[in-house]
């Protein structure tokens, strides 16, 4: 081959200069093949040699760095185990630097080498000593050369150091970083004060100073963040333009018939949420809208508005929830509303024998049946509707723009789409995972909602908690849950079973007692078993995993406990706790924590002190991520390189902003311009957001 070939973006790495063989095939374990993906292989920070003093400058209160090379070093083992120490010669004085048990640190030392500690200086006649620095060890280059102030840190492969991969970005970095393309427009770039690309690469690599940081990743956080705004815009505009729906209307006579059939008047939030649907609902596209709604703010009801307006219209509407026992409560909630109506509500339900299925089936088919009730997971079979007009989808928190109605009952029209959610949904994520829907939030919660009283204890502390509880069931007939995290001990986690619990607590504390167990491994029957004792008072105490987290209402259940509560987000725990002082009393939630870790009980500290949904789903997009809490990953859109929903918040908005701007003046992107944001948006979200031919 010649050595033009290897001039390109796409040259694979082991022909770079100071790469080689065998630390190509190293990059290439961690995904880096070619030039380009070094070029896009960001810093994970930097080191900041700025900041760096002078020996006769250190003082011993701060965290200081210090720069010098290595004259000698030491090793011996002592009474606090293997110690080892490194003599610098900073020009203006020696620091010793000294480690114990951690023989990693001076593996590469070397006589004359440049290293850089960082650490708290103590002066200890006749040289400042530092304690467990961190020591970094640096090229010529990175110290004589004036050009690098800051020095990047990557994220690393074993066998590669960074000094090495620092060499190698220097070395490649001016050659490459001229072939890169830039897809923005030259006046985009001004307008929206982005880096071009070549520039922004290479400050962000090795940048000037602190501004060159900021402006570098502001670009690639941008671009990230426009490229998938453009998909969501394009993909509300194909919505819009390609798919029917047929438009379901209400009138005077059909809202007092069904206001006739709620116990009780509607709040003001539900009032303005019904109008919102309702004004989708008439549209000759497809609502697609999503309800954001507190635990307990009544959404069920707006379900059943929407559902009945649809009856109204001669069409079906189909209400699904993520599990049986959620399904079941659906549906005697629904049934006991509509009690004496010629609505006919059928379910689809596991554990239904195939005559009654078939049977159900049938009425679906033939336009009998209503309403349909049942599970996603057995309602997304090939379902043969009549003329279903509404889908409606009961707490699903775990789904990106990738679920869409995949129900349909003719090939022309596609149903209505309502999805409901406790889980409170921040803004910067609303835009992005939820991006192409419409979004609805339910703040107010119905009168008279107790609030719920919430203590963070030490295992210590159960006995008098187990008091407490005692008491109020015995006293005032109360009902209790206990939430663990796992059905069987397990090795694998330090955290409370199902299991240990019942065992501990039938023989102790609540013998006695009425106790029930519930989790996910028990058949449908059993389940539903428990279910019925437990709300009819026949158990007083029901353990259970997290399956009943979400929707399940007893409104004489007013004592919780969690039990290793660590195990739980934030917004699970705000889930759970919704599960009690649903009547007229408040409710008592206790959560228990063997986790001491600091990290941990500043959580539950935050989780006992509010009972705001948005206010603990901010903290836990902060802690967990957005892929982890909205199954990003899982459910649609490949997770961010760079953006980050909670830190980039603003740019969020303005990257949407823009790219609605873009998609409405130029809706197939055809401008010659916007080619290559195009491809790029096509290459990155063509398939999960499921465009097709754009333009
Ligand atoms: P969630 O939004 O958590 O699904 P639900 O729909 O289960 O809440 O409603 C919680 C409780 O509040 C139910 O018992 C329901 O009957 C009651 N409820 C709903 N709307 C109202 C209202 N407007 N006034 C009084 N109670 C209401
Ligand atoms: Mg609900």
């Amino acid at each position: 081959m010649s050595s033009e070939t290897f001039d390109n973006l796409f040259t694979p790495v082991q022909f770079l200069k100071g790469v080689g063989e065998l630390r190509g095939e190293r990059l290439n374990r961690i995904g880096i093949k070619r030039a380009v993906d070094l070029l896009f292989n960001f810093p994970r920070d930097y080191l900041d040699l700025t900041e760096r003093v002078e020996v006769d400058q250190l003082n011993p209160d701060n965290i200081q760095t210090v720069v010098g090379t290595i004259e000698t070093w030491e090793s011996r083992a002592t009474r606090r185990g293997k110690m080892q120490a490194l003599f610098v010669d900073c020009v203006k004085g020696f620091v010793k630097a000294i480690w114990f048990n951690m023989p990693f640190v001076i593996r590469d030392f070397a006589p004359k080498r440049r290293v850089m500690l960082t650490g708290k200086p103590k002066f200890d006649h006749p040289y400042w000593v530092m304690m467990h620095p961190q020591i970094t060890y640096l090229t010529d280059n990175d110290v004589d050369s004036e050009t690098y102030s800051f020095l990047p840190i990557y994220p690393l492969t074993e066998g590669i150091k960074q000094h090495h991969l620092r060499k190698i970005m220097r070395e490649m970095l001016p050659d490459y970083v001229s072939k890169l393309e830039e897809v923005f427009p030259s006046d985009f770039l001004i307008q929206h004060q982005l880096l071009p690309i070549a520039q922004a690469v290479k400050a962000i690599h090795f940048p000037a100073n602190k501004q060159e940081i900021i402006l570098a990743k502001r670009r690639f956080v941008y671009q990230e963040l426009f490229i998938l705004q453009l998909g969501l815009a394009i993909r509300r505009l194909q919505h819009r333009t390609k798919l029917k729906a047929t438009p379901l209307y209400s009138n005077r006579d059909i809202d007092i018939k069904i206001r006739k059939r709620f116990p009780f008047q509607l709040t003001n939030s539900q009032e303005n949420v019904i109008k919102e649907i309702l004004n989708d609902m008439t549209q000759a596209v497809p609502m697609n809208r999503l309800l954001q709604g507190d635990v307990g703010s009544g959404k069920t009801v707006v379900a059943i508005y929407a559902m009945l307006v649809t009856v109204a219209n001669g069409h079906q509407a189909v209400f699904m929830a993520p599990t049986e026992i959620l399904a079941r409560q659906h549906l005697r909630t629904i049934n006991r509303m509509l009690e004496g109506s010629r609505v006919n509500v059928v379910s689809l339900l596991g554990g239904q024998r195939p005559a009654e299925r078939a049977a159900v089936l049938q009425e679906i088919t033939a336009g009998a049946a209503n309403i349909i009730i049942g599970t996603q997971a057995i309602i997304y079979g090939e379902i043969p509707f009549h003329k279903l007009g509404l889908v409606i989808i009961d707490e699903q928190h775990k789904f990106g723009v990738m679920q869409r109605a995949v129900l349909k009952s003719n090939e022309k029209f596609d149903p209505h789409y309502l999805v409901m959610t406790a889980t409170p949904i921040p803004r910067s994520v609303a835009m992005t995972v939820f991006g192409d829907l419409d979004v609805s939030v339910m703040h107010e919660l119905p009168p008279g909602r107790q609030k719920v009283i919430t203590y963070v204890s030490n295992p210590e502390n159960r006995a008098k908690w187990w008091d407490f509880m005692a008491r109020k069931i015995r006293e005032n007939r109360w009902q209790a849950y206990i939430v663990v995290p796992l059905i069987e001990e397990s090795e694998n986690f330090d955290a409370r079973s199902l299991n240990e619990v019942y065992e501990q607590l039938s023989n102790d504390a609540f013998a006695g007692f009425k106790i029930g167990i519930l989790h996910g491994r028990m058949t449908t029957e059993d389940k539903d078993r428990i279910m019925f004792d437990f709300r009819t008072g026949e158990i007083e105490i029901l353990i259970a995993t997290t399956v009943i987290e979400v929707g399940v209402d007893v409104p004489n259940a007013n004592l919780m406990t969690i039990e290793s509560a660590e195990r739980f987000g934030l917004s699970q725990l705000h889930q759970l706790r919704g599960r009690i002082g649903r009547g007229k009393k408040p409710g008592y939630c206790t959560v228990f924590t063997t986790n001491s870790n600091e990290e941990s009980q500043k959580r539950l500290t935050a989780f006992a002190a509010t009972s705001d949904g948005f206010k603990l789903a901010e903290e836990d997009l902060k802690i967990r991520g957005a892929g982890d809490l909205f199954g990003t990953q899982q459910h649609g859109i490949p997770p961010f390189k760079i953006a980050d929903l909670v830190r980039d918040k603003e740019i969020v908005e303005e990257a949407r902003k823009d790219a609605i701007e873009m998609v409405t003046s130029d809706p197939g992107l055809a401008n010659p311009e916007h080619t290559k944001l195009r491809r790029q948006m096509l290459t990155r979200y063509g398939t999960v957001l499921n465009l097709g031919d754009v333009g």
